[in-house]
């Protein structure tokens, strides 16, 4: 079968690099195709009326013509454009977060995903609409970790599959999830992780989104989640996320 000469598609703009004089690399997150780049011509120009469409974590539909090497932009119009997001500096940082995780985690020629793509859409809108950006982003990792086939395992020890009991525990990235205090005794490479972490982890693995956004965990619990999911992407992806620092650079300025 031949392969389509032009394409209609939905997509979440993830990121943009520079190519020749005025052109740039728009790589997206569809909802047809999953992640694949497009050239989009001409959109350095000053006068581009497709430049806006094409930001970040703007959602647009797009009709793309297959070039040389890769498809070419030919039209292009904003579905929405999340403006709250870009006049928010913490919010920028929250959103540039989202992109990130689904950018490093989705290989380019992964089949296209409609959940991920709704998960992906559905926490832009939330994130600019909402006032709880922290669970907002909380829900989105353990959904993403789901979508992608690293649920952490919660109710039984990762190491011994015994069930885990209300009392302060351990997490291992490597094993994939909680592990009890008796085989963490001899485990290399673990955080601790106390009875109530575990516990709003859990709640956000099982709860819908409204359900989810009742928690109300106190700021040490709170740092404590975070340390031990970011510990848990940075040993899946291999290497530090970016935007985690940045989001750091804004909250002590
Ligand atoms: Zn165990």
């Amino acid at each position: 079968m031949d392969k389509p000469r032009s394409l209609r598609v939905e997509a979440v703009a993830l990121r943009h690099s520079d190519f020749g004089e005025a052109d740039r690399i728009i790589t997206l997150y569809t909802r047809e195709q999953g992640k694949m780049r497009a050239v989009a011509k001409g959109v350095r120009k000053i006068a581009s009326r497709k430049a806006g469409h094409l930001e970040p974590f703007t959602r647009v539909k797009l009709q793309l013509a297959r070039g040389r090497d890769m498809f070419i932009v030919t039209q292009a119009e904003t579905v929405d454009a999340y403006p709250s997001l870009r006049e928010d500096l913490s919010l920028t940082g929250y959103a540039a977060y989202v992109l990130e995780l689904l950018d490093r985690f989705v290989p380019d020629e992964e089949s296209a995903s409609s959940s991920l793509y709704r998960l992906l859409t559905e926490t832009l809108s939330h994130l600019a609409t909402e006032s709880n950006p922290w669970l907002t982003l909380r829900s989105y990792e353990i959904r993403l970790l789901d979508l992608l086939g690293f649920r952490p395992q919660l109710q039984d020890c990762a190491n011994c599959g015994n069930e885990i009991q209300a009392e302060d525990q351990f997490f291992s990235a490597a094993l994939g999830g909680a592990v009890c205090p008796r085989c963490g005794q001899g485990l290399p490479g673990l955080w601790p992780i106390s009875v109530d972490a575990l516990k709003y982890l859990r709640h956000f693995q099982r709860s819908d989104y409204r359900s989810a956004m009742r928690a109300r965990p106190d700021a040490e619990t709170q740092k404590e989640i975070e340390t031990v999911m970011q510990g848990y992407f940075q040993f899946l992806l291999e290497r530090e996320l970016n935007t985690p620092g940045f989001i750091k650079r804004i909250k002590e300025a």
